[in-house]
């Protein structure tokens, strides 16, 4: 059923949906548009809807080759909707859900595609904050480039800053500071943002080679378990090296998942520098790297423990963290939930109930799939161990039924060896 937004634009069907809103095809006085319909409450909040307005010029100053532009913001009664290109293709997500891991090629190329594309947002000074797999969609009408990759582009520019910017809580309007909420998608999110830093362009980099990780193992460096775990390990714990992967390619990981921003390149330097390798990828199957355990519930690691290898901690994938997203397939990575900033102790490990209980050498850690083997077999064990009690009770039961009852002023008989 077509609806109308605003005076110059009409949706027709529903493309997508999103953590944010729902995306529509649509059209426009130009031609076919793609217009993401933001979220009942979203859209109900006045201070956002103030925010959006303002926000228009940056949104709408953004035309790259790379970046899915925003052409029109619309405020219309109870709707607020983003116009943007409409790209015909699919999103990262999907294709990744399709084929799990992606040949370096392809993966690098799809890269550098959206470090070119966040390049030109950080000159403009606009910081992306939620780079993800479902936010890069891939042109199917484009041109097919390295490895066969069709050209990707990065969306959703400027929703997660005109979510997360700070409302009038009661708390500011008492004059007292709020507390800080993180805003993200857990298994993308820097390690300066999850300890309350202001997140900078150097918060992209870090997502984005977290992608190019997740692309290339089909699963996230620190994903896994609990959203707090997940914080945690961005905190605490390093990356090991994927099997296989070419050195070069690995230490340009390496350089943008590093811990300290300042460490990592910046988004132009990392869209040369992967374009550099891209010859000497052609041709690499997809790696062959272990899937993680899907059951694996590990605890996170306690700080005298030393950070468990990615290899040797198979990990779920992703979690979601969004109270009333709406669900979408595979989609498990949800955005724009906002969560309490961690304490320093917690950080480290010393909050109660998040740090993991010590183990002897050798002892399965607790929760992996060892660990619930030993307690399936330890829970046989008893229960057999029961059996045997109950089945011995049952037959002394049944050999004293069939003896004379003794009588009671007769003597107690006892075993052989024992009576008088
Ligand atoms: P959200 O950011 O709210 O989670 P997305 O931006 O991921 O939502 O959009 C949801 C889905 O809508 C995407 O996975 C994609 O399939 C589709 N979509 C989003 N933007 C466009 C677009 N510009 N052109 C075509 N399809 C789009």
């Amino acid at each position: 059923m077509a609806r109308k937004i605003g005076s110059r634009y009409t949706a027709h069907q529903i493309l997508g949906r999103g953590s944010a809103g729902t995306v529509w095809l649509g059209e426009g006085p130009e031609g076919p548009v793609a217009v993401k319909i933001l979220r009942d409450d979203l859209a109900a909040d006045q201070e956002l809807v103030g925010r959006f307005v303002q926000e228009r010029t940056a949104l709408l100053g953004l035309d790259h080759p790379h970046v899915v532009a925003v052409r029109d913001l619309v405020v219309d009664g109870n709707d607020l909707a983003l116009v943007m290109d409409l790209v015909r293709g699919t999103d990262l997500r999907t294709r990744l859900n399709r084929e799990r891991r992606l040949a370096p090629e392809a993966a690098v190329a799809i890269t550098a595609d959206i470090a070119d594309g966040l390049a030109a947002a950080h000159a403009a000074g606009v910081v992306h904050r939620d780079v993800k797999p479902e936010n890069v969609l891939l042109d199917m009408e484009g041109p097919i480039g390295p490895g066969g990759a069709h050209p990707a582009l990065l969306t959703d520019f400027g929703v997660a800053k005109l979510i997360d910017t700070p409302r009038r809580t009661p708390e500011r309007a008492a004059g007292r500071a709020p507390a800080t909420k993180i805003i993200g998608t857990p298994d993308y999110l820097a390690p300066e943002i999850v300890e309350g830093l202001p997140p900078r362009a150097a918060v992209d980099i870090y997502a984005l080679a977290t992608v190019l990780y997740e692309l290339l193992a089909g699963f996230t460096p620190f994903g896994g378990g609990h959203p707090g775990a997940v914080l945690r390990r961005h905190v605490t714990e390093t990356v090991v090296p994927l099997p296989g992967i070419p050195e070069e390619l690995w230490q340009l990981l390496v350089q943008c998942l590093a811990k300290a921003p300042a460490s990592r390149l910046r988004a132009a330097e990392l869209a040369a520098r992967l374009r550099e390798q891209l010859p000497g990828l052609a041709g690499i199957a997809p790696l062959e790297v272990d899937e993680p355990d899907s059951d694996e519930t590990e605890p996170p690691a306690a700080p005298e423990e030393p950070a468990a290898p990615a290899r040797d901690t198979p990990r779920r994938a992703a979690v979601s963290l969004v109270p009333g997203a709406p669900a979408r397939d595979g989609a498990n990575r949800d955005t724009h939930t906002s969560m309490r900033v961690p304490a320093p102790d917690e950080l480290a490990g010393g909050a109660r109930g998040t740090a993991r209980a010590p183990r002897a050498a050798g002892a399965p850690r607790p929760g992996s799939a060892r660990h619930r083997a030993e307690q399936r077999r330890r829970r046989l064990r008893l229960t057999l161990a029961a059996a045997a009690t109950a089945v011995a009770l049952a037959v002394a039961g049944y050999a004293a039924t069939q003896s004379d009852p003794p009588s009671p002023t007769a003597p107690v008989r006892h075993g052989p060896g024992t009576g008088p």
